[in-house]
């Protein structure tokens, strides 16, 4: 199966931005800009606390919402967190599971993330599983060592159904906000070592109809060339998302 087999999804992860009116003014916009596009799936991740409204903006439109984390557990003694089946109930179809920030701040582990990627299967949420490199991993010839690590980790234990409804991030931490993003080639070239990780952890099949992202300085100026990668299958973009206008022609360089 080829790229243009696979739908490409392209994701905003607005991190900790946006206030609830900043939400609803920026998720208006989008809307607009974006209702003609079709044959891309289109997300935003707010923060919790906007998430209720921006489902009730996106109702009956071609925008999907993601949460950007969320608790094991679906209710109980856990101040602070967030179940699965409450970011259900704010209207949620996606969670993003392990993003590097989590892991460098926040103590996210592969297994932590592993019963995360689970939690969320087991509500019929779907998980984008982030992985990727520190600067220090590709400099020390580690890049591949530490792939091959976060995606067996994350993915531990999915039947080939659980994993044909996950999504996973290539996000090289050095590309994270820093304005520096991976090359056409370099993304092409660890996005094609995760299906390789795919197909001998399931089948060809399996893995040629995995959907693989790439986050890292996604812009309205790169994301067209990131995107005709054979196996790059879309974007998972932080600052650019903040913006209506720029998000909107990001998802536009995915339409085919
Ligand atoms: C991200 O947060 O997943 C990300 C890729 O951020 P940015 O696009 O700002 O590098």
């Amino acid at each position: 199966m080829g790229r243009t087999m696979r739908t490409p999804i392209i994701a905003g992860n607005w991190k900790l931005n946006n206030t609830i009116s900043e939400a609803v003014a920026l998720t208006t916009a989008l809307k607009d800009l974006v209702a003609d596009c079709a044959g891309v799936e289109i997300i935003v991740a707010p923060t919790f606390t906007a998430l209720a409204t921006v489902s009730d903006i996106i109702r009956d439109s071609n925008i999907r919402l993601a949460a950007q984390d969320v608790y094991w557990e679906d209710s109980g003694a856990f101040t602070g967190e967030v179940s699965a089946p409450m970011l259900k109930d704010a209207g949620c179809d996606y969670i993003i599971i392990g993003h590097s920030e989590r892991r460098q701040y926040f103590g996210e582990t592969n297994e932590s993330v592993n019963q995360k990627v689970k939690t969320a299967l087991s509500h019929d949420l779907k998980p984008i599983i982030c992985v990727g490199e520190q600067l220090e991993d590709r400099e020390a010839g580690r890049t591949e060592t530490v792939i091959e690590n976060h995606v067996s980790g994350g993915t531990a234990g999915l039947s080939s159904a659980q994993l044909l409804s996950s999504i996973i991030a290539y996000e090289p931490v050095w590309a994270i906000g820093t304005g520096k993003t991976a090359t056409p080639a370099q993304a092409q070239e660890v996005h094609s070592y995760i299906r390789k990780l795919l197909k001998d952890a399931y089948s060809a099949d399996v893995a040629s109809q995995v959907r693989i992202q790439y986050g890292g300085s996604v812009k309205p100026e790169n994301a067209a060339e990131l995107m005709s990668q054979p196996d790059v299958d879309g974007a998972l973009v932080g600052g650019a998302s903040l913006q209506a206008e720029s998000f909107a022609e990001i998802v536009k360089s995915a339409i085919l």
